[in-house]
């Protein structure tokens, strides 16, 4: 009855549903989405406490399932159904309130499909696989710390509200979940840089998190990127590029020569967290169910397998232009003093000041 390829675990203990909703605190003028609404479990009692409730159901029969539950009840005309995949809707709608026993294929894109958002909601209480929840409670040196960690918070708190253990669902899944609670950073609290340019900056970071900023910044496709946007910031502008820059690179262009050959456990001899590294392949959970991942991400992605299945295209002969941009991200990150720290080692504070100061050379990512 219940279709594993939709991730349908149906709560089944009560008392789950009513804490993921207590902990909503949610008000009589909110507006609750909530995603993969299923039977009804927790749909019912958000009803109870909200003005409206956007339920988003990617399975017709679900969605038939709980439009009949409230029938000729008062919390009908509560109730808002809409059939199709939340991922692939092009903005969320609106709320104030986000809930949700999540199906687990779409932990990450959810999460940043939220934190994307130019309004968010105030708050959000879902539940996720553990090693999930896990990841977004990461701090910098954890072995599970990512992208993804440093996404979430940066533009919202989070906290860890309880264990749900598997026998709590019908059918049981194969691993223990949690329910966690973050609340989006809002109006002045909320950085003002765009999403994209902070998350573009940490997919080049996290694409190898145990290199040094300055190797995953010396990657080629990463350069050749850096270059494009350069150059249209430049037009966009009206701005002159200053050639002079280009005759400046050449002890950059030699410190960071080996950093283009990978290397996939650069770590320091004197780090003592080095058995908790492993070669960065968890970063790419972030990328694998990522369909909105930009075209220069994936060209990376695909430039790096082809690098590690040893196929290594030929190199162009670096433009001036090329030659400028390699000084100035040179430039940024030895003003910064980040050149040497690997992206698993920076906080967001770190990864903000990084930014701003690209920002400052007219280097962007997005
Ligand atoms: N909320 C119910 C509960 O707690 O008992 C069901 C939760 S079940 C883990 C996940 C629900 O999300 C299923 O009803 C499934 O059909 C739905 N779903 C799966 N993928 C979805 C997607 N991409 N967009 C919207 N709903 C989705």
């Amino acid at each position: 009855k219940f279709d594993k390829d939709f991730g349908q675990h149906i709560l089944k203990n009560p008392g789950i549903s009513d804490t993921i909703v207590d902990k909503a605190y949610l008000k009589p003028t909110d507006v609750v989405v909530e995603v993969g609404p299923g039977t009804g479990n927790i749909t019912v009692r958000a009803l109870e406490k909200a003005k409206k409730v956007i339920a988003i159901e990617l399975d017709p029969r679900m969605g038939a399932e709980v439009t009949k539950r409230v029938q000729g009840t008062p919390l009908a005309k509560k109730l808002e159904v809409i059939l199709g995949d939340v991922i692939k809707m092009p903005a969320m709608p609106p709320c104030d309130a986000l809930i949700s026993n999540t199906p687990y294929q779409i932990s990450s894109p959810l999460i940043f499909k939220m934190l994307a958002m130019p309004n968010p909601p105030r708050i959000a209480v879902l539940m996720f696989q553990r090693e999930f929840a896990k990841r977004l409670v990461a701090r910098p040196g954890d072995s599970l710390y990512s992208r993804l960690s440093v996404n979430v918070n940066f533009w919202a708190t989070c906290k860890h509200i309880m264990k749900v253990g598997k026998q709590n669902f019908k059918p049981p899944p194969k691993v223990e979940s949690d329910v966690v609670r973050i609340e989006p950073l809002l109006g002045s609290a909320r950085p003002n840089v765009a999403f994209e340019e902070f998350d573009g900056l940490l997919r080049i970071a996290f694409n190898r998190k145990n290199k040094t900023l300055r190797a995953a910044f010396s990657i080629k496709e990463v350069l050749a990127m850096c270059e494009r946007n350069y150059k249209i910031y430049c037009t966009l502008h009206n701005i002159p590029i200053d050639e002079s820059l280009a005759d400046t690179t050449t002890v950059a262009t030699t410190t960071t020569a080996s950093a283009d050959d990978d290397m996939d456990m650069d770590v320091d001899e004197n780090d003592d967290n080095n058995n908790t590294i492993n070669n960065g392949d968890e970063d790419q959970e972030d990328e694998e169910d990522d369909e909105d991942m930009p075209t220069f991400f994936k060209e990376l992605k695909d430039a790096e397998a082809a690098k590690e299945a040893g196929k290594t295209p030929s190199r162009n002969p670096k433009s001036r232009v090329a030659l400028v941009v390699k000084a100035k991200v040179e430039k940024v990150l030895a003003a910064t003093g980040l050149g040497e720290k690997r992206a698993r080692m920076c906080d967001q504070n770190d990864f903000l000041k990084l930014l701003l100061a690209f920002h400052e050379e007219g280097i962007h990512f997005s």
